[in-house]
């Protein structure tokens, strides 16, 4: 089955429900959405009775909750020795905020190592990982996000991810590719049966938890993460098709970050030509 969704907002006196109903106007039957403000660490307590109703609205609407995403603040750096300790503070309560909000999958950015080198950063990913699953209980899934290799960032490549997967050998860590940030960092998204190929024989194909499908502004290569509209950018419309139904990744949520056009969201058009499986060209 698609599970087709996209980022929506949370705010504070409508959390998941306002969340859902977005989601809802989009025709989607999943999405993602950041507790707070995605730049800062500001965070409400999660409503228990707005948890309820979003929980029964979801029910009435064949949402399955086990598709819905969290993203976690971009702030958070694990890499970096000086936010290291508030990092993993925050970390440890947002996988708390997920675990309460009844959702399982946590996507983070690995981080960047801001001069100290790859290595020294993937270690200090791993240590702060490692203590983050050691004071949470709960089923909460943590997904590394493949990134762009924007400045410093950690999780460029296949070969980053394994590393810190293996070292922290935990099965509450998964991966988050994003397609964008895949381009971006140089792999062809034309041979996707190839890269999958390439995942599992690294990672392991069953690791991969969520799918973000962008477009890109950029070419191949350019590290540059400039998300851009679906079949507007440098991948195209068939190519993102192409990962979008790929027969190995049919149950796996696929959410859609794309910029907003004229200060409107693109989410029900692109929803909609993705099911349609037609790329027109739109205006709001
Ligand atoms: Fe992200
Ligand atoms: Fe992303
Ligand atoms: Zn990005």
């Amino acid at each position: 089955m698609l599970y087709i969704g996209s980022h929506v907002s949370f705010t504070k006196n409508s959390q998941l429900l306002g969340s859902l109903e977005e989601a809802l106007s989009y025709g989607a039957n999943t999405f993602m959405f950041y507790t707070g403000a995605p730049q800062n660490t500001n965070r409400s307590n999660i409503d228990y009775n707005l948890t309820q109703e979003a929980i029964k609205l979801m029910k009435s609407n064949n949402i399955d909750i086990s598709k819905v995403i969290v993203h976690a603040p971009y702030i958070i750096n694990l890499c970096n020795p000086e936010k290291f300790d508030f990092s993993v503070k925050f970390l440890t309560e947002e996988v708390k905020r997920v675990s309460d909000l009844g959702v399982k999958y946590l996507v983070l950015h690995p981080g960047s190592h801001v001069g100290l080198g790859v290595e020294k950063g993937i270690s200090n990913i791993i240590l702060g990982l490692k203590k983050v699953f050691e004071s949470t209980s709960c089923n909460v899934t943590i997904l590394l996000e493949t990134m762009a290799g924007k400045g410093t960032e950690i999780g460029r490549n296949l070969e980053e991810i394994k590393t810190i997967i293996d070292s922290v050998n935990n099965e509450r860590l998964g991966v988050c590719l994003d397609t964008c940030h895949l381009h971006d960092a140089g792999y062809d998204l034309t041979k996707f049966d190839e890269f999958l190929n390439e995942f599992d024989n690294i990672i392991g194909i069953d690791k991969i938890k969520c799918i973000h499908i962008n477009d890109s502004k950029n070419v191949i290569g350019s590290h540059k993460d400039r998300h851009e509209n679906i079949g507007f950018g440098k991948i195209g419309f068939d190519t993102l098709l192409n990962v979008i139904y790929n027969d190995k990744l049919v149950d796996i949520p696929k959410i859609l970050e794309t910029p907003y056009v004229d200060d409107k969201p693109p989410y029900k058009y692109e929803i909609e030509m993705i099911k349609n499986k037609r790329f027109t060209k739109y205006n709001n």
